[in-house]
């Protein structure tokens, strides 16, 4: 079989949206899949709208969803040798001619075509003229007149063009530089794509470009147009409908295996299962199952995704996703091992890892503030004397295991009457600042004696002062 070369050729007019990345994923998984190759290309002919700046933000996406590409990136402005040579191909084979019809010209000929109701459409005027190359000739391709082309999409099944619907299209402007259909084939042709999964607002490109690979002699890739990704309203995705970029997702403290478990989601489908690992992806991904109809991007799905992300995570593997979260809030975390128990207990109870770094605040305050409501009602001059008790107990302890702990309470428990929870809950504001927190054992045993014994010493000031 074929080896299969798969590519993702975003322009660099922006940042990489989720949309986009679903596009590359698709072309990612299926060339790891089938044990071939992943090429990025980088569609920067529009000088206008491309920057490097965007071009690096797209890599540095790709980059923390671990999409690795195997060849590129392959920038167009700098091929424009390549293109030149294909553009006389097409000359010197009759399948191209030059073109002296003023744009005005031009127009005209697209509103009468309109006008007699049928295609906005180059009348061909130039065609059989034999022109060469003069001041402001562009460079027609000479499309067939009649029959058919097919796309034979693998997602879409096949999809007719009326070849006298299309027009000798435009392949070079009048300054010699190519156009993008054209482009976008020599590129494929060039680079040996083998399969070309894409949005399917390409689909009307398609024809031209499968008119070009037949003039050019060269074999057809496989097309599979994706249905783009829509908002809950059904419109095309757009800023409205919550984060585009993939960029601010990973600000906002997603895990890239939750992305793209919720990205490959969103259009292709194995049985009814949502939680995907990459290995998992990897193993099962196939073109068979791409859907054809749209998927419909849902923030709040993809939140609970992520939370399941997090939470199946191996702690040590979160680590290096956690730490800038936690950089932010100056929080250095050396002692690895710490860390690791501080996400044991974090890591069923937070949605985003920014979540999660702020609940880790309180392990490693020097000193805590309290949340100011919690501690007026928990924190009051009647629980002074448990704590005290409290902290004797546990002064008293040799190890600071769960069950040691829960012996110091219920000692506690017995000497003051009180039940579990009216001592848990103000030595959990006392130890947290708050009155929700991981299991209050875990806490003690994590946050060790001497911090634990410290902070209900301040507690106890903090009571012994309110009224
Ligand atoms: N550069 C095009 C885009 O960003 C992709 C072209 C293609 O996939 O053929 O939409």
């Amino acid at each position: 079989m074929k080896e299969i070369i798969t590519r993702f050729p975003p322009s660099p007019t922006g940042y990489l949206h989720v949309g986009g990345a679903r596009t590359a994923l698709f072309n990612w998984l299926y060339a790891r899949k089938t044990g071939g190759k992943f090429v990025l290309r980088i569609e920067d002919t529009d000088l206008q709208r491309s920057t490097q700046a965007s071009a690096d933000a797209i890599f540095e996406a790709l980059e923390w969803l671990e999409i690795k590409w195997d060849e590129g990136p392959f920038f167009q402005t700098k091929r424009f040798d390549i293109y030149l040579e294909y553009i006389r191909k097409l000359l010197d084979s009759g399948h191209a001619y030059y073109c002296d019809c003023s744009p005005e010209k031009v127009e005209e000929m697209r509103k009468k075509g309109m006008a007699a109701g049928g295609k906005a459409k180059y009348d061909g005027t130039c065609r059989e003229k034999g022109l060469g190359k003069g001041e402001n000739t562009v460079i027609r391709f000479k499309a067939p007149l009649s029959g058919t082309t097919v796309i034979e999409d693998a997602v879409k099944g096949n999809i007719v063009f009326q070849n006298a619907d299309l027009d000798d299209f435009v392949i070079a402007r009048s300054d010699g530089t190519p156009t993008y259909n054209f482009v976008v084939v020599v590129d494929d042709i060039t680079m040996h794509i083998s399969t070309i999964i894409r949005g399917d607002d390409h689909v009307s490109n398609t024809p031209k470009q499968i008119l070009l690979y037949k003039a050019l002699g060269a074999e057809l890739p496989t097309f599979a147009h994706v249905p783009m990704v829509l908002g809950k309203d059904k419109s095309r995705l757009s800023k409205r409908h919550g984060a585009m970029s993939v960029t601010e997702y990973r600000k906002m403290g997603f895990l890239p295996d939750a992305l793209i478990n919720y990205l490959v989601r969103l259009g292709w489908s194995h049985g009814d299962q949502e939680f995907f690992t990459r290995e998992e992806l990897l193993e099962k991904f196939s073109l068979d199952h791409v859907g054809k109809s749209a998927g419909v991007f849902d923030p709040d799905k993809l939140l609970a995704l992520n939370a399941d992300h997090i939470k199946a995570c191996d702690p040590e593997k979160l680590i290096p996703h956690l730490r800038p979260f936690l950089e932010e809030l100056n929080i250095e975390a050396d002692d690895r091992d710490y860390l690791i128990k501080v996400i044991r207990t974090l890591n069923a109870r937070s949605k985003t890892l920014a979540e999660m770094a702020a609940s880790a605040q309180f392990y490693y305050a020097d000193t805590l503030t309290y949340d100011e409501k919690a501690a007026k009602k928990l924190l009051k001059p009647a629980v002074a004397e448990p704590l005290q008790l409290l902290i004797r107990e546990l002064e008293s302890l040799e190890n600071f295991t769960e069950k040691d702990l829960e012996g110091a309470f219920v000692k506690v428990m017995e000497a003051t009457g009180l039940k579990l929870g009216k001592i848990a809950q103000p030595v959990r504001v006392a130890l947290t600042g708050k009155t929700a927190s991981p299991g209050i054992f875990e806490v003690v045993e994590i946050l060790g004696k001497e911090k634990v014994v410290k902070r209900l010493t301040d507690a106890v000031s903090y009571a012994m002062k309110q009224e």
